[in-house]
């Protein structure tokens, strides 16, 4: 039979699945001798049993009796004993940390008699009745579903009762009384009375925590970090301890480095004379932590030691949840902290320099996600003097955000629904709002540090933050907040919050590039003395160093092109050319398409030759002496002409006196309509059904190559066919295009060789790629059709119209047109790159669809061995980093 229960002294930080990060890290600290209140978890595979047969397993109950009596001998207290109780803490701990999405119980084992012995020891009432009625209350909320908010009422109507705003003037017989009103309210709403057998407590509060693992805003967290649904949650049962007994007692939150910026240092909130949860929810207002040197400066300096030890032995930076309680020190949890992107490399390179991690770390250490994060655009600085600012808060996730300030997550989410960019303004979040954090563009709380929930959730989500800001008074109900000076910001009015100096200002401020843009732009350099630029200079030119794949641009401009080499990329992997026919020159598409007869079809394809001539030249220009993959026109030709509907109603409504050139358009649209365009006339078809028009691309590619030549250039053409399914379409259109690079060679005298390949975007094409290989020099795999045509999802339709739904199903995790299948799509990739390669070997391999870009997929693309992907210019730093951290 499996062991259910580890004692903390049994367990170690890597058996994260099994006891969960919390209960792992507990059991690290315990056994690196930290001063850690004696405890034991219950694994995730209790929970996991519990959540899929709705009971416990056998066995579990006898192991926790076993342990529990452990537990009482060592502390010399039996759980909820009258005289002398034993009180515990229930707490979730899954694998992965969820801040606030899961149950906590403090306090359990008081009891109407052993409130009275925990008076007695702790020779203080008011105490006593204090933890006796946040025990109700907690339980009460998370363990018997009450609405928390009767609780709070409850306690401010005493207050209001006793003429003060403060819960420091409640006195023991205050709290007495509240604890009769909350079992009142327990009785009341949950239809059975408080549980007076500690032991009941204890199993209630178990089998709560297992159950809040799928509660909705566990779930919808779940969803957003891409957590797996079936980890289930560990349970921690810990011994009290109270940073509630007094000023001698306290409890805070600390990180061993700015978790904003990585900075070393002290960092951190302290709250004396508090519980936990007191800090974590951001109720009361924190001092910083290093006024604890001024308040116990015994305990300061066991934590600085302490705080040491962790990050020597993590080797990575990490936060911290303590207590003190009456002057004594205790660890009630450690972790390798959620930080900032920014704090994420320069954290890497700090580690780095101090010889505790190496460079291949260094790289582990960041993500592909986090880079992109320090793309996103911040205020612009030059024009924030214009700007009004209305206060200041902490700051608390970077990045910039404007939008209009909403105060409820339903708004937020009613808003986001309807297109609008909102900032979502609270006193303080807890976990209900974080569907409203999800759909808003920025979070801006009154109240909490930098440890709030707001804080800690937005960070997790890359989502700009400002909490704190004190000077704002928010007035939820009304829908309004005032700040210094008298001003009143209603709901819809637009303002812009700053998460990274924390400032907020009315209106609308102008945002402009962020620093590592300007860094892979060559507008600022490493050595300018930007500390993280130069942080994500080194890790760049590490991950290039290892990276085993190249990166190459999706571009169709030069403009793009040059960017796309200032990022790093090292070639084009796909020109689409149609969009070289938009704007002034759709008309001479539509020319071609109403041509009639072979001289005004070749006159159409005249026109249009030299413009796209002009267009390859500076493309080849762009990426001299690198490669540049030209796929021939692709989409139906009917994306070229005016809408069916609107045609047919402009030629009905003028009548007889119809435009006789909309009358042939209006045939034109008719002919070419297609119920299924997707899977028409369009890609190598195109080529095949056209007379001349692949023929008059292949000229201007190799006429531009042939210019670019003579100008002493190096132009690398690639030649690619879309949408292939057997190997005859590709050898007729490829013949044409020799004869046509031979005519162009005799004709200019310059020869340019040109490769001629594929793309892969049916499963026709991947299952028969063997044979495909024989006729293409290369294989680039179009994944978004590829997706399309394996799944038979509209690559236009499908998103918006059921992928929520699909989602909440968990019939996949991800969209697979953003993240690749690698089950089903994948598996075709696979297939393709190991057929083809065996027919040709050596055969170049790429990726092109917009899963070029997306960090998932290039460590997929690395696994089956491409040469290449291929993205959008501004996703190529992105997908560089991970290319490089794939191959570590
Ligand atoms: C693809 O299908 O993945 C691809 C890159 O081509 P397009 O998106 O232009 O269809
Ligand atoms: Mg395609």
């Amino acid at each position: 039979m499996p062991k259910f229960v580890y004692d903390f002294t049994e367990g170690n930080k890597d058996l994260k699945d099994l006891l969960g990060g919390k209960g792992a890290n507990l059991a690290e600290m315990t056994n690196l001798g930290l001063p850690v209140p004696p405890g034991f978890t219950i694994t995730t595979e209790a929970c996991r049993h519990y959540l899929e047969h709705a009971t416990l397993p056998d066995g579990l109950e006898g192991e926790v009796n076993g342990h529990l009596a452990a537990l009482e001998k060592r502390m010399g207290k039996r759980l909820g004993d009258p005289a002398d109780p034993l009180l515990v803490s229930v707490r979730s701990g899954a694998k992965f940390s969820m801040p606030g999405m899961m149950e906590t119980v403090l306090n359990v084992g008081l009891t109407d008699e052993s409130v009275h012995g925990l008076a007695e020891q702790a020779g203080d009432e008011r105490f006593a009745w204090d933890s006796y009625r946040r025990l109700i209350q907690m339980f009460g909320k998370t363990v018997l579903d009450v609405d928390g908010d009767l609780f709070e009422d409850a306690i401010e109507e005493a207050k209001e009762a006793k003429g003060t705003k403060d819960d420091a003037d409640l006195d023991a017989g205050d709290f007495r009384a509240l604890v009769d009103r909350f079992k009142a309210i327990v009785a009341e709403q949950a239809g059975r009375a408080f549980p007076t057998d500690p032991r009941e407590q204890m199993d209630l509060a178990v089998k709560a925590v297992f159950d809040s693992w799928n509660a909705p805003r566990a779930i919808l967290y779940r969803r957003q970090e891409r957590i797996p649904v079936d980890l289930g949650t560990a349970v921690n049962v810990c011994s009290m301890v109270f940073g509630n007994m007094g000023l001698d007692s306290g409890t805070g939150v600390a990180f061993t480095r700015d978790p904003a910026t990585g900075q070393q240092g002290v960092y951190g909130d302290y709250l004396q004379n508090a519980q936990g949860e007191d800090v974590v929810a951001g109720i009361r207002n924190t001092v910083p932590l290093t006024e604890l040197e001024r308040i116990d400066k015994g305990s300061y300096d066991r934590f600085l030691e302490i705080m040491e030890t962790l990050e020597n032995h993590y080797l990575d930076m990490c936060d911290i949840e303590f207590t003190i309680e009456r002057g004594k020190l205790w660890m009630l949890q450690t972790r390798v902290g959620k930080r900032t992107a920014a704090a994420a490399f320069r954290i890497a390179c700090q580690l780095l320099d101090q010889g505790l991690i190496d460079a291949d770390e260094a790289v582990r250490r960041v993500t592909g996600a986090q880079l992109a994060q320090l793309m996103f655009p911040r205020f612009d600085e030059s024009r924030l003097g214009d700007a009004r600012r209305v206060t200041k808060g902490m700051n608390a996730s970077p990045g910039a955000a404007v939008g209009k300030a909403v105060f409820s997550s339903e708004a937020a989410v009613r808003a986001a629904e309807n297109g609008e960019d909102v900032i979502l303004v609270r006193r303080e979040t807890n976990p209900d709002d974080l569907s409203g954090m999800v759909a808003a563009k920025g979070v801006l709380t009154s109240r909490g540090g930098k440890t709030s929930h707001a804080a800690v959730v937005a960070r997790g989500m890359g989502k700009t933050c400002v909490c704190g800001a004190e000077e704002l008074d928010v007035d939820v109900k009304a829908g309004r907040f005032t700040a210094p000076g008298g001003l009143v910001v209603e709901e819809g009015e637009v303002i812009s919050i700053d998460g990274t100096s924390g400032a907020v200002y009315l209106g609308e401020v102008p945002v402009e590039d962020s620093p590592v843009v300007q860094y892979f732009e060559g507008r600022l350099r490493a050595g300018d003395g930007d500390e993280l630029v130069e942080a994500v200079h080194r890790v760049m030119r590490h991950a290039d160093d290892r990276a085993a794949l190249k990166v190459r641009a999706n571009a169709d401009n030069p403009e793009d092109s040059a960017r796309a080499r200032r990022f790093g990329a090292r070639g084009i992997g796909l020109c689409r050319t149609e969009h070289m026919f938009l704007g002034d020159r759709r008309q001479l598409v539509e020319k071609l398409i109403l041509a009639e007869g072979e001289e005004e079809r070749t006159a159409a394809l005249d026109a249009l030759e030299p413009l796209q001539r002009g267009d390859f030249e500076g493309i080849f220009e762009a990426m001299d002496g690198l490669p540049v993959t030209i796929r021939l026109i692709d989409p139906p030709l009917h994306e070229f002409l005016p809408d069916l509907t609107e045609l047919s109603v402009k030629v009905a409504l003028a009548g007889d006196g119809a435009d006789p050139q909309d009358r042939r358009l209006l045939e034109a649209v008719r002919r070419l309509h297609e119920q299924n365009p997707m899977l028409g006339l369009r890609g190598v078809r195109l080529g095949l059904v056209i007379p001349g028009l692949f023929a008059m691309q292949v000229r201007a590619i190799a006429d531009a190559a042939a210019r670019r030549r003579r100008d002493g250039g190096d132009p690398r053409p690639e030649i690619m066919i879309p949408l292939v399914g057997a190997v005859q379409e590709l050898e007729a259109t490829r013949d044409e295009a020799r004869e046509v690079l031979a005519e162009v060679a005799r004709s200019t005298g310059v020869d340019v060789p040109a490769l001629i390949g594929t793309m892969i975007e049916l499963p026709r094409a991947a299952l028969t790629a063997g044979q495909i290989a024989e006729a293409a020099e290369f294989f680039s795999f179009g994944t978004n059709d590829l997706t399309q045509t394996t799944w038979g999802f509209s690559r236009d339709d499908v998103e918006a119209a059921f992928f929520s739904r699909y989602l909440e199903l968990g019939i996949f995790g991800v969209s697979p047109f953003e993240t690749l299948d690698r089950e089903g799509v994948g598996r075709l990739v696979r297939i393709a790159a190991e057929e083809g390669r065996a027919t040709r070997p050596g055969l170049k391999l790429g990726i092109c669809g917009e899963h070029g870009g997306d960090p998932d997929s290039v460590h997929f693309c690395h696994e089956v061995g491409l040469d290449y992907v291929s993205c959008s210019p501004f996703r190529i730093p992105v997908a560089r980093l991970e290319a490089g951290r794939a191959a570590i």
